[in-house]
């Protein structure tokens, strides 16, 4: 193995495989490596269907080794210490690896240490979750015969904010199709004040909640989980506040409340990699620091970092790294023929692809400024307006998407 690259990028997920093959596509000779531990890659978006029995979890596995562009080389190690002054990462195996530009997407971590007894109760018992195991979600929907069904999500940045309300509208479909919904309440506690940042999906969201008739809580920020209990503990925030009450048990212990559930779906809280949070990398929120626009680190001129890991203010989806990278990618190729950035600039475009039924959904597609920015490709597919649920956007999420993922995201090609 050689010990200097031009271009290193380090992650094999969405985002670093997708950079790597771009750069490839534009230059077959040039010389990039990835640094990536994993023998697996994942196509993550799908794991909300797996949680309903709607996707094999093994159709999201691809070997990593298929996935590394070609010419590309692969160091199998993890990443471990940045020495920006002198253009060099050092590996756990302890290899240091020389650049002349770094690409950094390691994507994020789960922290459930973050909120009280999280740790112990993740995906025992009653207490699931597709972020962590979406095969153990479809385990305990089966399960569960009534009650107080609890989705929730915590006050960190998380991957997809939309996913831990996905969920919920697949369960509560299958619960009626399955004969339970009758006997259960379904609660949906969160700490922001609506439902979604975006108006016309927000509208449509609020159309469906009322259909399903979900108890929807604001205000609530998780802090505790007692998976002996099953009660999920909340701090309230002053903009607390309910929608379309349910007489679900609720513990008051002082500022706290207490939800008593009979199975819970929530997303643990996440963060920057533990190596990324120490590195001289980040700013004060512990993400990378990058510019949003052009993405390249607000202090060393030759790294950029992107997806997950970045500190970015949009929402962290695969389909914000689409649009990030080849923003990257032409930025690289100019700095590297010495002719300065260029003039392209991300704008925060992010997308959510909001399943609302099993076979319906809804396609959040936004900006920085939360400003609705539909794709006018939807045209293609007869979809006139992905604000409202539609079966056509369903067949994206089931079908189409997986396969332009593997088959020309993944291959560098620009869609
Ligand atoms: C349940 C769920 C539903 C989702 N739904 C959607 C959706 O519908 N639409 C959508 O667009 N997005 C969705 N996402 C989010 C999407 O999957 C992520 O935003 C995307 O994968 C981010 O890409 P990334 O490359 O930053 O991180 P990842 O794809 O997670 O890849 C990070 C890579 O870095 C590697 N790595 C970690 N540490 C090191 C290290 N020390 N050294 C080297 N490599 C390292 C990891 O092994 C991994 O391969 C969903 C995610 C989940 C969990």
């Amino acid at each position: 193995m050689k010990n200097k690259y031009t271009v290193l990028v380090i992650g094999g997920g969405t985002a670093g495989i997708m950079t790597a093959a771009q750069l490839k596509k534009k230059d077959k000779n040039l010389d990039v490596a990835i640094i990536e531990p994993s023998e697996y890659h994942y196509y993550q978006p799908a794991w909300t269907l797996v949680g309903v029995n709607e996707y094999d979890y093994a159709k999201t596995r691809r070997s990593m080794q298929s996935q590394i562009p070609q010419g590309v080389t692969w160091i199998k190690d993890y990443a471990e210490k940045f020495h920006p002054e002198k253009n060099t990462v050092t590996t756990r195996s302890g290899s240091e690896i020389a650049y002349d530009f770094l690409v950094v997407a390691p994507g994020l971590v789960m922290a459930p240490e973050l909120v009280e007894g999280l740790t112990d109760a993740l995906d025992k018992g009653v207490v699931c979750s597709n972020y962590t195991d979406p095969e153990n979600t479809w385990r305990v929907l089966q399960q569960f015969k009534g009650g107080t069904a609890l989705f929730t999500q915590p006050t960190t940045p998380i991957k997809c904010g939309g996913a831990p309300q996905k969920i919920m509208y697949l369960a509560e479909d299958y619960f009626n199709k399955s004969g339970k919904r009758k006997g259960t309440d379904i609660v949906f506690a969160t700490a922001g004040s609506v439902i979604f940042g975006v108006k016309p999906i927000a509208k449509t969201l609020m159309e469906v909640v009322d259909r399903k008739d979900i108890n929807l809580r604001f205000g609530y920020n998780l802090v505790g989980v007692d998976g002996q209990e099953n009660i999920a503990w909340y701090e309230m925030a002053d903009h607390e506040k309910e929608y379309n009450h349910k007489d679900v048990k609720v513990i008051i212990d002082g500022k706290r409340k207490g939800i008593k559930f009979d199975m819970l779906h929530l997303a643990p809280p996440q963060a920057a990699p533990k190596f990324i949070r120490e590195s001289p990398l980040v700013d004060e929120t512990k993400w990378i620091s990058v510019d949003k626009g052009t993405m390249q680190h607000t202090r060393f001129k030759n790294i950029f970092g992107l997806g997950d890991a970045a500190g970015l203010p949009t929402a962290k989806t695969g389909a914000a790294v689409r649009k990030q990278v080849p923003v990257i990618v032409e930025n690289l190729m100019r700095l590297m023929a010495a002719k300065g950035l260029s003039d392209k600039r991300y704008d925060g475009y992010s997308s959510c692809p909001l399943v609302t039924d099993i076979g319906k959904m809804v396609l959040a597609e936004f900006d920085y400024d939360n400003n609705f920015t539909p794709d006018p490709k939807l045209k293609q597919l007869l979809i006139r307006d992905s604000s409202k649920e539609h079966w056509r956007l369903w067949m994206l999420k089931k079908y189409i998407l997986p396969y332009l993922y593997w088959n020309k995201m993944m291959k560098g090609i620009d869609v």
